[in-house]
């Protein structure tokens, strides 16, 4: 069995998140049985003999230093086969073209090569974990892809089941249509001793008060709250939304709980963010995505500091920003320094400190309590997944280091990871994905990406005629 073969990396720093086993400039991880067993300091003492059996494998890790993986909490993967397209648009044709012309396009196979795209890619720059947010589920196969999509590349996902994109509105204004039953179908067959491992679970994501009416956004939550599922919901982005207060009717509903995870918040009022906060809920940051969509509204990463709300990052669509999250933790320090920089001494005097640690917290542990997994993943700690990452700290972007956290914070990229471990199974060895021919993978993309065009299109010029 594969599972009871340790692995044992040797001389590597750590950066642990775990607030009892904190930073170590160098130390021995063993890893078994798919978990963390143990994380100690470098003995000094040169005749130490060091604790191996046969079967062992041993990593030097010098020069290198262990991580836990980072947590994406919103991603709408199936899009990664069109990514970097809309940059220069205007949200509102994202909107129109993407979730209505392109996605009802969307055949089960684009979202299962989008899904897999996606999560390599992912799991190439050291995101072990994903939320798939999947507003894709125009038939059970969609949803079928999705699945195996993620399921495929080995990483550690949640399966956000959402609703059909549709030409018309009728999925997303005021809508009176129910979330799909199909879910009650996909967690008996996937996720109720099916044939998948405990490395993909299930989430709903809901369309809330922004887009359904009154009867079908309680439905949908109680509904979640039926099958066990936490669920995330996009929330205040963009001014159109902040009327309908969604956070303020879930709470008047007696419908707020810590199972919900808020997308974005921009246009929320204070006391919508404090109801979040006194509830337990959590909060997604797509802090790239945000930045590069015009009208989304101000990042409300200070006011969530200030009801005590430590947010998650999100890598949201790659069809306007990067999915990685080493670029999530450096556009939320730069905008967080910016912003003192625009307020000005004063009112920066009294905003909450931020670290870069804490910007590394955000990617890691805050992603796993965000999805409710704080327990399993998210912090180098013995008992553990062994889900984590290593970084060549002596690259040349990087080195020579005095602070990792700081260099990993402020320059690291996908070229610096390593080698990534999902439940303790390499995913990436020595800089390349295991058992990935990258060049098939794009190329099947490439084909997605032009069959979904070229529907589109026949699509448009049919409309026209
Ligand atoms: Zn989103």
């Amino acid at each position: 069995m594969q599972q009871s073969q340790r692995t044992i990396i040797e001389k590597v720093a750590v950066l642990s998140l775990d607030k009892q086993i904190g930073e170590l400039d160098s130390a021995t991880i063993t890893i078994d049985g798919g978990r963390i067993t143990s994380i100690e300091p470098t003995l000094d003492n040169p005749h130490a003999v060091p604790d191996h059996r046969a079967g062992d494998e041993v990593i030097n890790g010098s020069g290198l230093v262990a991580l836990p993986g980072f947590v994406d909490t919103h991603r709408h993967t199936w899009q990664s086969a069109i990514k970097h397209s809309y940059a220069e648009l205007d949200p509102g044709v994202y909107f129109a073209e993407v979730l209505k012309g392109l996605g009802a396009s969307y055949q089960a196979e684009d979202v299962y090569i989008g899904n897999k795209l996606g999560s390599y890619a992912a799991l190439s720059s050291g995101t072990t974990t994903l939320f798939d947010w999947s507003h894709v589920q125009n038939s059970p196969e969609h949803s079928d892809g999705a699945i195996a999509g993620l399921h495929e590349s080995g990483i550690r996902a949640v399966f956000g089941h959402g609703w059909p994109t549709s030409p018309d509105d009728s999925w997303t204004a005021n809508s009176v249509r129910p979330h799909p039953a199909d879910i009650r179908r996909i967690q008996a067959q996937y996720f109720r001793n099916g044939p998948l491992d405990d490395r993909i679970t299930l989430a709903m994501v809901l369309r809330g008060p922004e887009e359904a009416s009154p009867d079908v956004w309680q439905h949908e939550l109680r509904l979640a709250r039926e099958l066990g599922l936490r669920v995330s919901v996009h929330t205040g982005a963009y001014a159109r939304n902040a009327k309908a207060a969604a956070v303020q009717q879930y709470a008047n509903a007696g419908l707020l709980g810590p199972d919900m995870t808020f997308v974005h918040c921009n246009h929320l009022n204070d006391q919508e963010l404090q109801l979040i906060a006194d509830h337990g809920g959590t909060v997604s940051l797509g802090i790239h995505c945000e930045m590069n969509s015009t009208g989304v509204g101000e990042i409300p990463f200070h006011r969530l500091l200030q009801t005590g709300i430590r947010p998650s990052l999100s890598g949201d669509t790659e069809t306007k920003c990067t999915g990685d999250m080493f670029t999530q933790m450096r556009m939320l320090w730069a905008y967080h320094r910016s912003t003192l920089t625009r307020i000005g001494p004063e009112r920066a005097a009294h905003m909450p400190a931020v670290t870069l640690r804490d910007i590394l917290g955000y990617a890691t542990i805050n992603g796993a309590r965000a999805i409710g997994q704080e327990t399993e993943i998210g912090s180098l700690t013995p008992g553990k997944r062994a889900d984590m990452l290593l970084i060549d700290i002596n690259a040349l972007n990087l080195g020579p280091v005095q602070d990792p956290v700081a260099s990993i914070v402020l320059a690291a990229h996908e070229g610096n990871v390593r080698d990534v471990l999902v439940g303790g199974t390499f995913v990436k060895r020595n800089g390349a994905l295991v058992g990935v021919n990258t060049q098939a993978l794009v190329d099947e993309g490439r084909r997605s990406q032009h069959n979904l065009l070229d529907r589109a299109n026949s699509r448009t010029s049919m409309t026209e005629v």
